[in-house]
């Protein structure tokens, strides 16, 4: 492997795991739970799986091809090497974080799709659906997940968590918080007794989509 190519990779595992530690300080996970990974050419950098984030060092980079091979690294991946991959393989994807974030996951066994209650929903590519349950790191629940996932850069997983993808690992996380507050929010509105929370059109979310084309500073 070429120099240029090893130092991508170790920035990349760095930003894996500064991702991953990143997920549990701000609460999107607790312990082990969720998984982070990286694509570089043809290499998927995942997390790997039970090993709390703290304790992976520059040594512990584990790295897979698209069909699954290990070919960096000793540790086990993630258990959800499944969804990752399809990702990857379903989309043009660089990054993708996968977390148990608690209002989300609760949002996620109660509605098929999060109700419009903020233009953030445009973030993600429109309304965030839920993809319909299956056991963590199977085959069949990375199915699901893609299908919930067409033209859109995150879903929820029924009754277990989110799934966000990137262009980078910032990018896939912020979507995470994202999706996170957004439930957050649609939950806090709809508890009010009495009260049911105004929700966007979709005609009003394809107006943000237009507008957020420009949104930021030029350049
Ligand atoms: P791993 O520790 O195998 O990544 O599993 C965590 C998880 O969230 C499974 O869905
Ligand atoms: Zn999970």
């Amino acid at each position: 492997m070429s120099d240029g190519r090893q130092d991508a990779i170790a920035r990349a595992w760095e930003e894996v795991v500064a991702t991953a530690r990143r997920t549990r300080e701000e609460g999107l996970v607790v312990g082990t739970s969720g998984n982070v990974s990286a694509r570089v050419g043809d290499i998927v950098l995942v997390t790997p799986t039970g090993v709390p984030y703290d304790r992976l060092g520059p040594g512990d980079a584990v790295g897979v091809d698209l069909e699954g091979r290990q070919v960096l690294g000793g540790l086990v991946p993630t258990s959800e090497l499944p969804l990752h991959l399809a990702v990857y393989r379903g989309s043009g994807a660089r990054a993708v974080v996968h977390t148990h974030a608690v209002h989300a996951t609760a949002v996620s066994t109660l509605v098929p799709e999060v109700p419009l209650v903020h233009y953030a929903a445009a973030l993600l590519g429109g309304p965030v659906r839920t993809a319909p349950y299956a056991r963590y790191g199977t085959q069949e629940l990375a199915d699901h997940m893609l299908a919930a996932l067409r033209d859109r850069t995150g879903c929820l997983l029924r009754n277990h968590g989110t799934v966000t993808y990137g262009d980078s690992l910032d990018e896939a996380y912020d979507r995470t918080a994202q999706l996170e507050w957004m439930c957050r929010v649609w939950l806090t509105a709809s508890s009010v007794p009495g009260h049911s929370p105004t929700l966007l059109t979709p005609g009003q979310l394809r107006d943000v989509q237009e507008a957020l084309e420009g949104y930021g500073q030029p350049g």
